[in-house]
């Protein structure tokens, strides 16, 4: 079966809103190094506000600080006047439930499915009650993240005729490098692992504000 290109899929969406009204987007973020190439890239098209709920973060301490850095990366993009963020408390209770039976999962596993489902169903429930037109996440700027699971996630959750599911593999275009230039640019902390601790128990165990 031919695979999907969610890039061209995005592409072919922008080029119907170019230079028209900016749709609302609620975007949500894993993280201030994957959102600044994404926020650079779609602010020019969307009203944005972004949501950092990612109670996959261990621990607590690492969340609070990758929240900083979102914070400072819609500042240091000169976008804190039309992007808002949106940040949830942290929920770690919410992650260990949907981990549940899934710890020794390789990453790219059952584990990050459930974990992609998880934080896209919050973004989605959030863009219905706040009357997004629609929803996209930061996660498929990562070459070490499944875009087609992420997207497959994110179309489930869309609501016919309610708020509709942005396609993006934003690694694709440079997109991954481009954040990794902005980060260098503007002093950005890029974390080294994703952000459960099966992922990278040591890295977590280290984490401190
Ligand atoms: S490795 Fe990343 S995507 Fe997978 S479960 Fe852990 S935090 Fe979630």
């Amino acid at each position: 079966m031919q695979q999907r290109n969610y890039q061209k899929e995005l592409e072919a969406i922008l080029s119907g809103l170019a230079g028209g009204a900016r749709p609302r987007l609620l975007l949500h973020s894993c993280c201030g190094p994957c959102s600044s190439y994404v926020l650079e890239y779609l602010a020019p098209y969307f009203s944005i506000d972004v949501l950092f709920y990612n109670p996959n973060i261990q621990p607590e301490a690492e969340y609070e600080k990758r929240l900083f850095w979102q914070a400072y990366t819609i500042r240091a993009l000169s976008l804190s006047g039309q992007v808002r963020l949106l940040p949830a408390p942290y929920r770690g209770g919410d992650f260990a439930a949907s981990a549940r039976g899934l710890e020794q999962e390789p990453e790219r596993g059952a584990r990050c499915a459930a974990c992609f489902r998880l934080r896209l169903a919050e973004a989605a429930r959030q863009a219905e009650a706040g009357g997004y037109a629609c929803f996209a996440t930061t996660l498929t700027v990562s070459p070490h993240k499944d875009a087609a699971a992420i997207n497959a996630a994110g179309e489930a959750l869309a609501r016919p005729g309610g708020v509709r599911w942005l396609p993006s593999d934003f690694k694709k275009r440079g997109g991954y490098q481009r954040s990794i230039q902005l980060c260098r640019e503007h002093g950005i902390y890029r974390q080294s692992w994703c952000g459960c601790a099966y992922a990278n128990p040591g890295a977590a165990a280290a984490s401190s504000l």
